[in-house]
């Protein structure tokens, strides 16, 4: 029974506000459910623009699908809560979250950044934690879409870079590095391929290691690169030459600082799934930390679900991420059936 010191509790809290969360925010409220979505401002600050979402013939920025979905979540009564959830505990069948301010007071509900194309819409949807502390709320469902996290290296610059030269996803960019110079940053097998499979967009690809010990690959497969008349430099890069958001050259860390001059760089990494909350709430992980869900972006906790990057099942793109949203506000609100709805 709440008393009136207890938390609000609502049907669904969703973490992530990215096309995941916001695909399931908005397809929660339209069953009707209450929903609280939760996001701290991150990777959708980049200025990329993508062009293989459906419907947008001339690509749509990631940050204007944040915007539109923002306002599609407010048309249907769900409530937007700029902040961080710290903590996510399991009471019974219900689930607790303590969420707390940002450490800049949420500079992006009050008015988008500097790397955010200025834009009145986006101020004020948001409410914010107060600033006296934090909030506590209680769940009877949950759906954690909170992403990735380590695309790419640390440069000086490399923000306005992101999305305008600097790529890590053939089918999110390939199309747009036709005849154009790249270098592929990476050590493992996938930067291998990928930039093999680059090869189908322009035939002038450069390979660097990224990191002092070279590449992580059998021989067979630097040969290949050799037989595809790719160059690969076994080094880490002391430098991305870049302005104004375009990458110039790449000075490679060796014994003479080799300049190469691109255009376009792919870094190729493994990325981190954010799993700190689905730690907690002690979902099942796979070896490389995502959270494991069903087709049906189930967990193994009954009445949490998770989707998009954060997750195991598909490749990491909008359009999966919008799926399995949906696809995880089918299950949430399914869950808050009564065995006679059922
Ligand atoms: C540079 C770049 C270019 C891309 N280009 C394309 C493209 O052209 N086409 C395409 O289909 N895909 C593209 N992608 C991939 C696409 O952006 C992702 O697949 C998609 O954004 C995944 O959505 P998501 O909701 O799972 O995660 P995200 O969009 O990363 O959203 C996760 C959100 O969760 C929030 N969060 C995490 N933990 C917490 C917490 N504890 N409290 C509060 N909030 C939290 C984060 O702040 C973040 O806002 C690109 C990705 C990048 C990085």
């Amino acid at each position: 029974m709440a008393t009136p010191d207890s938390p609000r509790e609502v049907d669904c809290v969703v973490v992530g506000g990215g096309a995941a969360g916001l695909s399931a925010a908005v397809n929660m409220g339209r069953m009707r459910r209450s929903v609280l979505l939760i996001d701290e401002r991150d990777r959708f600050m980049w200025k990329h623009v993508a062009h293989n979402y459906l419907g947008f013939p001339d690509g749509i920025a990631a940050v204007d699908i944040r915007r539109l979905g923002w306002r599609q979540a407010t048309k249907y009564g769900v409530e937007l809560l700029l902040g961080h959830v710290a903590t996510a505990t399991r009471d019974g069948d219900r689930f607790r979250f303590r969420i707390e301010r940002l450490p800049d007071g949420g500079a992006w509900a009050r008015g988008p950044g500097p790397s955010v194309p200025r834009d009145a819409e986006m101020a004020g949807i948001f409410g914010e934690v107060p600033a006296d502390g934090s909030v506590e709320v209680v769940a009877r469902t949950v759906i954690l879409a909170t992403g990735v996290s380590g695309h790419f290296p640390e440069f000086p610059g490399r923000d306005e870079c992101v999305g305008r030269s600097l790529f890590w996803c053939i089918h999110c960019d390939g199309y747009e590095s036709i005849d154009h110079v790249l270098a592929v940053v990476g050590h493992e097998e996938d930067a291998v391929s990928t930039a093999l499979d680059l090869l189908e967009f322009t035939k002038r690809v450069t390979m660097i290691a990224g990191r002092p010990e070279g590449f992580d690959v059998p021989a067979s497969r630097l040969a290949d690169l050799t037989a595809a008349g790719i160059a690969a430099h076994p080094c880490a890069v002391a430098e991305y030459e870049n302005h104004d958001g375009r990458i110039t050259a790449v000075v490679l860390d060796d014994p003479s600082r080799t300049r190469l001059p691109v255009d376009q760089v792919y870094t190729v990494r493994r990325t981190r799934a954010t799993n700190d909350l689905a730690r907690q709430l002690g979902l099942e992980l796979n070896p490389i930390g995502q959270i494991v869900v069903t087709s049906e972006q189930h967990t193994n906790v009954p009445g949490v679900y998770a989707a998009g990057d954060a997750t195991s099942l598909h490749d990491h793109q909008i359009s999966a991420a919008v799926h399995e949203g949906n696809q995880a506000a089918c299950g949430a609100n399914y869950h808050l059936y009564s065995p006679a709805q059922r």
